[in-house]
């Protein structure tokens, strides 16, 4: 079976965890979001492709969920003595060496795509692991300006690394996005596969960001396969991070059933809430998605591949 999962960083990165174990036979094609991506120090630096690179081959910081195990900070520490910041980025020891690599193959004229396949060379993450795009994509987020009357955009990360999402956010924006061109493989994925799975990642700033590259929201569209999601918003909350937020800024409720509907029928055939849930079922039904309420908690890798068992069985029923 050929699976593909559009993923963020955390909640993508836990999930494919999950789906591995539930189907360990697949071939899984993982479509990361790079809007995330940031300059500092002069270093590209993919967060979310990193978070499922390193989560799947083995090098992540477990508790954390970002960033790698067993991590120093010397070189940080190092920076800030010069004064160079930002100083509220963590960037290890161990985390600046994939950076520089990354760095080093984009500057010698390799695109991003190419410079992903040979980072999991050492990671081998057993799923293949594509960037939504080579080109340069970046979120903003629109805040008001806390020097002036006005609004200003800011990078996502700053927004969210930063100030903790703790302004309102009255726009997001994927910079870049509207000209971007799908990495080589991410069509031909979507065109080749058997499901397509979202992760309970976070519908705007991850997955929507994917489906904001021309081409890949109506490539999933027509593929005619199943496409299920799981949801990241458990008893109309976050399960983690500032969700909520972010899907503010774009007028959705932070509920179940209202992220269902953001994505909608034409999009979505199945999606999972949690039991704490169960009672938007019909109402996310009456939108045309088939629904079903189960435990959504990736607390450890049997509930995460029960939830991905469950994904894939939705898939099967709506394929009918
Ligand atoms: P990020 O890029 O690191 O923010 O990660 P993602 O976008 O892939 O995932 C973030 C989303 O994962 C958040 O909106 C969380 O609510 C969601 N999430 C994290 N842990 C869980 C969990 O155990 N269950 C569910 N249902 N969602 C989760
Ligand atoms: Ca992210």
């Amino acid at each position: 079976m050929r699976i593909v999962v559009l993923a963020g960083g955390i909640g993508g990165a836990r999930f494919l965890r999950g789906l591995m174990s539930a189907a360990p036979d697949a071939d899984i094609t993982v479509i990361g979001n790079t809007g995330d991506d940031i300059h500092l120090f002069g270093l590209k630096v993919c967060p979310d492709l990193d978070t499922v690179m390193y989560t799947l081959g083995g090098g992540i910081h477990e508790e954390q969920g970002w960033g790698r195990a067993d991590e120093t900070f010397t070189v940080k520490e190092e920076l800030a003595a010069y004064g160079v910041g930002p100083e509220w980025f963590g960037l290890g020891d161990r985390d600046f060496a994939t950076h520089i690599v990354r760095t080093q193959m984009l500057g010698a004229g390799y695109p991003l795509s190419a410079v992903t396949e040979a980072l999991c060379a050492r990671w081998q993450p057993g799923v293949r692991l594509l960037p939504m795009t080579d080109d340069r994509v970046e979120t903003h987020v629109l805040i008001d300006d806390p020097e002036g009357e006005g609004r200003k955009a800011i990078h996502f990360q700053e927004y969210w690394v930063r100030l903790r999402a703790s302004v309102p956010a009255h726009a997001v924006v994927p910079v870049g996005a509207d000209q971007a061109k799908p990495a080589p493989g991410v069509l031909e994925a979507i065109a080749d596969a058997d499901v397509v799975l979202f992760p309970p990642s976070n519908p705007v700033v991850s997955v929507g960001t994917i489906l904001a590259v021309p081409g890949v929201r109506e490539a999933i569209a027509d593929a005619g396969v199943p496409v299920v999601g799981l949801s990241p918003i458990v008893g109309d909350a976050p399960v983690r991070g500032m969700a909520d937020k972010v899907l503010a800024a774009v007028g959705v409720e932070s509920t179940a059933a209202a992220v269902a509907k953001h994505y909608g029928s034409g999009l979505l055939d199945g999606w999972l809430v949690d039991t704490v849930d169960a009672g938007v079922v019909e109402e996310v039904e009456a939108a045309g998605i088939r629904c079903r309420a189960i435990p959504l908690m990736m607390t450890d890798l049997k509930a995460t591949a029960a939830m991905a068992a469950e994904a894939l069985a939705l898939a099967e029923e709506v394929r009918g």
